[in-house]
């Protein structure tokens, strides 16, 4: 591991002072940055732990939540208005690592880590375009059974990992950051970015920019929602897909509706096509499969991920039927 400088931070005036944007990197409960700094794939300068800033979850009049960037996942998950108000957050927290990874790590750092394709971790073997723009992919050719099949380039087919995330974006979150220069607020669907030629880019985050919070809203589908993810092994594992869904009936009609994927691009997946097709139309298996299809007629599989095209189209007609089935 290359030495690096360590500050603690208190809050996030203190964070942004010590922090020098080129050299510095913020740091949560480090369960990735801090794998990836042994391993050389990352070598900060110096970094600002700033998961001891205020860590609170503010509750708004309305029902909204306020989410502090250092509140642990394991916190947010256990928290009585996640569970009532937005059963697909706390569901997607609990299914992602392990209890102790949940302990430590941080929303801020949940939302910014890391790909797990396996040849960016492989710094000493592998050609990876993230890692090392312009070298090449390796697992275009090559073991891509977690790869994307949405949204991917080809300069990289990587997935985000965060099963959070994907709850995220389908209720709509929004990400306040905060700068040397100021604040802004930029909706979770917009705040990760597809790889195009650019695969080492991976969010709008600037240099020295510092997650502060994430907010939710209520609404009627945010507490009638489920998440669902499809993986390898029941537990401790990555999702190959997942289903993060919301749903609102009203006189027999699908008043609002809410799916994001995981597992499937290299950013939580908003299924706005398969929204639109199903927003004002009877909750019927039908129109789920013809939905599903409609979402899914654009990916672009490798031969070892084809399996995750059925796949994907399965998971949203079960998790809506689920949904539905319970309102009928
Ligand atoms: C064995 C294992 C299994 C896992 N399984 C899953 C899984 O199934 N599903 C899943 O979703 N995740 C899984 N994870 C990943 C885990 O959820 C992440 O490592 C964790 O959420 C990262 O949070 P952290 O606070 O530890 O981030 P850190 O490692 O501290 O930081 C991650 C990144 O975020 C940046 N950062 C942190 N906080 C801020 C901030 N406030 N502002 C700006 N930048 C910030 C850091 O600079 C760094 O780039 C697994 C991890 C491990 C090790
Ligand atoms: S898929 Fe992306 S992260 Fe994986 S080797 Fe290719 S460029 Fe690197």
């Amino acid at each position: 591991m290359t030495p690096f400088q360590y500050h603690r931070a208190t809050d996030a005036a203190e964070a942004l002072a010590l922090a020098d944007a080129a050299q510095c990197r913020f740091l949560g409960g480090g369960t990735n940055l801090v794998d990836l700094m042994r391993q050389n794939i990352e070598a900060p300068a110096a970094l600002v732990d700033v998961s001891r800033m205020p860590a609170s979850i503010e509750e708004e009049g309305n029902g909204g939540l306020v989410i502090g960037a250092a509140v642990r996942n394991s916190v947010l998950a256990a928290h009585p208005v996640v569970r009532a108000c937005y059963p697909m957050l706390s569901r997607a927290l609990l299914a992602g690592a392990s209890a102790q990874i949940r302990n430590m790590a941080t929303v801020g750092g949940n939302l910014l880590q890391r790909t797990r394709c396996s040849y960016f971790y492989d710094a000493a073997g592998s050609n990876c375009n993230k890692r090392n723009p312009g070298a090449g992919c390796d697992a275009i050719e090559g073991f891509s059974r977690y790869h994307a099949i949405l949204g991917a380039s080809e300069h990289c087919i990587a997935t985000h990992p965060s099963d959070m995330s994907v709850a995220l974006a389908a209720l709509d979150a929004t990400v306040h950051l905060a700068s040397a220069t100021g604040t802004r607020h930029i909706p979770l669907v917009d705040f990760h970015q597809l790889p195009g030629t650019t695969p080492d880019i991976e969010t709008v985050l600037k240099p020295g920019e510092l997650i502060t919070a994430i907010s939710i809203a209520p609404s009627a589908a945010a507490a009638h929602s489920r998440y669902r993810k499809v993986r390898d092994r029941s537990s401790y594992a990555f999702a190959l897909v997942s289903v993060a869904a919301g749903l609102d009936i009203a006189d027999g009609r699908i008043r609002d509706i809410r799916i994001a994927l995981g597992g499937v691009a290299a950013k939580p997946w908003r299924a706005f096509r398969a929204e639109d097709v199903l927003r004002g139309e009877a909750p019927t298996r039908d129109n789920f499969i013809r939905a599903a299809e409609t979402e899914l007629a654009a990916a672009k599989p490798t031969e070892a991920n084809a399996f995750k095209v059925e796949l994907a189209k399965r998971t949203i007609a079960a998790v809506l039927g689920e949904l539905a089935g319970e309102r009928a």
